[in-house]
């Protein structure tokens, strides 16, 4: 019986972060929480919140720690994640989110960090030809298009580009990568919570690397 996971993913845009999730989330039986694909749903609903997210999104920037924190804290105290754990693709991006989520898992603290690692070259190849479903987030990209194209495999949806994925707002979101996001690799490191994974190869292989770090870790 496969046991339930509380762990976070980190890694560049388009490091393949989101992909790996679902397919953990589905493998360990644990919610995936995206704050990129809640941020969407957001945007999608047209509320005032939505559309203030959408600015900032859409420019590159992050959206403040305050509101990310909140959103975060109400998902992680719902009893899917309570009872079974979670992988958290997205959040923290910043050192006070990762401090918040501290206190936010409080009793049933992360098992683990991973640091998807790809190089920064191949993340901006790859974020330009990567296409979403704009229905239900599913991640394709011209390489790997779904079978009909544009329309998903998964809902029929439109799969199309991220109105972020733009040069400009990606040159923007792996600067702040760098700045903001990418310390946490060392706080992680020193709570003995790291585990890099080399994020280059086929999907499943990277799939597979990601849960032989994970089991690993469980059996701890
Ligand atoms: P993602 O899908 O994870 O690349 O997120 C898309 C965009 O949503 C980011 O470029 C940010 O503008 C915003 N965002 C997502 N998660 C966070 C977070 N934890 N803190 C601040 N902004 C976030």
């Amino acid at each position: 019986m496969i046991s339930g996971v509380r762990m976070v993913m980190l890694g560049r845009q388009g490091a393949g972060k989101g992909t790996q999730a679902v397919r953990l989330a589905r493998h360990y039986v644990v919610p995936h929480i995206s704050t990129g694909d809640m941020l969407r749903a957001a945007v999608k609903e047209g509320t005032e919140f939505g559309l203030r997210a959408k600015e900032v999104m859409d420019a590159g920037g992050l959206v403040s720690d305050e509101i990310m924190i909140g959103v975060v804290d109400d998902r992680l105290h719902q009893t899917d994640t309570t009872r079974r754990g979670y992988v958290l693709d997205g959040f923290p991006r910043t050192q006070p989110q990762a401090e918040a989520l501290d206190e936010i898992a409080g009793e049933r603290p992360l098992h683990l960090v991973v640091n998807l690692a790809v190089p920064v070259e191949v993340v901006v190849e790859r974020i330009s030809s990567r296409r979403q479903c704009e229905t239900c987030d599913t991640i394709y990209s011209v390489q790997e298009p779904p079978k009909y194209p544009w329309h998903c495999d998964n809902c029929g949806g439109d799969v199309v580009q991220r109105d972020d994925d733009t040069e400009e707002a990606i040159m923007r979101r792996l600067e702040l990568y760098e700045k903001e996001t990418s310390p946490l690799i060392d706080y992680y490191e020193k709570r003995s919570l790291l585990e890099e994974v080399d994020g280059l190869g086929s999907t499943d292989e990277v799939s597979r690397r990601l849960m032989s770090a994970i089991d690993k870790r469980l059996a701890g």
